[in-house]
């Protein structure tokens, strides 16, 4: 477990980046970190592993007070983080002896070293890319060889820092695949993201940071609902909540739902199921837009409403 207490920081040119944090991340969690830029999120992760040590409050690991010492070397086999550019993390040149640094600096014997490798690339799925040298990869590539130099450390915690930002969604959505089966295995799995979507999908817990305070903490779904909390914390809700908080406020009684499967069956509810099927087979996406235009969204929604009752 991980727990922040009272956790302030201020870079050494006075730049206040966390102030007063207070956080508790259970074993086996998947948590999202979000916020605006410059919310303080980088900062709060390098306090994870030690890389900065906080000017007041404390990070506690496994119930153990984080000591700035020779200790430090067990807390980052313990904690791992990727961070949000592979090419700070990555420099050797062949990806087999990128992943296998962390293991070899362990002093683990050569075959143990080179399992770890192999397990590592496997999980995230690249074999076959050993002898490739890291910097020409593409994008989604080096992000995974990333993510194996830190599994091949076996770590309990695996802190990543925007770890979809800049990829394709396709390949965004493999990363994600990778983190929630790693997150199977038990690992404690943390991310920060701007990409709702990303969070929805991923997290069970979200924390939100706005100018180095947190200022919200719940279910994605707890978060998404407030409306006026996102737009303070500079986020966009999801299209899916977007579209439910705007029909609550034109009066339809729905709930807030996050993803699109959930989203359609709340609609479907709403209409009714034979109407709402109906109204799908007649108005296909770029109709129902001219539908609008023609009627006046208010029209349009009384002919929804008119569906339902039908
Ligand atoms: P986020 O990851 O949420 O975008 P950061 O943790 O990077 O936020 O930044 C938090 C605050 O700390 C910002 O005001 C940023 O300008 C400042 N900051 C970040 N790194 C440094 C640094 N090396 N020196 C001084 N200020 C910094």
């Amino acid at each position: 477990m991980i727990e922040l207490r009272g956790l302030s920081y201020s870079y050494p040119d006075g730049t206040p980046a966390l102030r007063g944090i207070n956080m508790k991340i259970d074993k086996g969690e998947r948590v999202a970190v979000i916020g605006p830029n410059g919310a303080g999120k980088s900062t709060l992760f390098l306090h994870l592993n030690g890389i900065l040590r906080p000017t007041t409050g404390e990070v506690i690991i496994d119930g153990k007070k984080m000591e700035y010492s020779r200790d430090l070397i067990k807390i980052r086999q313990k904690v791992g983080i990727v961070f949000q550019n592979p090419d700070d993390q990555l420099f050797s040149p062949t990806v087999r002896e990128d992943v296998a640094f962390g293991p070899m600096n362990l002093g683990l014997p050569m075959d143990e070293v080179e399992e770890r490798v192999r397990d590592a690339l496997q999980k995230v799925g690249i074999t076959g890319y050993e002898n490739r040298a890291p910097h020409h990869l593409s994008g989604g590539e080096k992000k995974r060889v990333a993510i194996a130099g830190i599994l091949a450390m076996k770590p309990e915690i695996m802190v990543l820092d925007e770890p979809t930002t800049g990829l394709d969604p396709e390949t965004a959505d493999g990363i994600i695949r990778i983190l929630l089966e790693l997150s199977m295995e038990g690992i404690t799995v943390i991310i920060s993201s701007h990409d709702v979507e990303i969070i929805n999908q991923f997290a069970e817990r979200v924390f939100v940071l706005n100018n180095g305070k947190l200022i919200a903490e719940g279910t994605p779904r707890e978060i998404f609902r407030d409306a006026e909390l996102i737009s303070r914390a500079s986020l966009r809700l999801p299209r899916t909540a977007d579209l439910m908080n705007r029909l609550r406020m034109a009066g339809f009684e729905v709930d807030v739902k996050l993803t699109v499967e959930e989203t359609y069956h709340e609609l479907l509810h709403l209409l009714g199921g034979d109407a709402y099927h109906l109204l799908l087979h007649f108005l296909r996406e770029e109709k129902q837009h001219r539908l609008i235009h023609i009627l006046g969204e208010e029209k349009y929604h009384q002919l929804l409403h008119a569906l339902k009752e039908s």
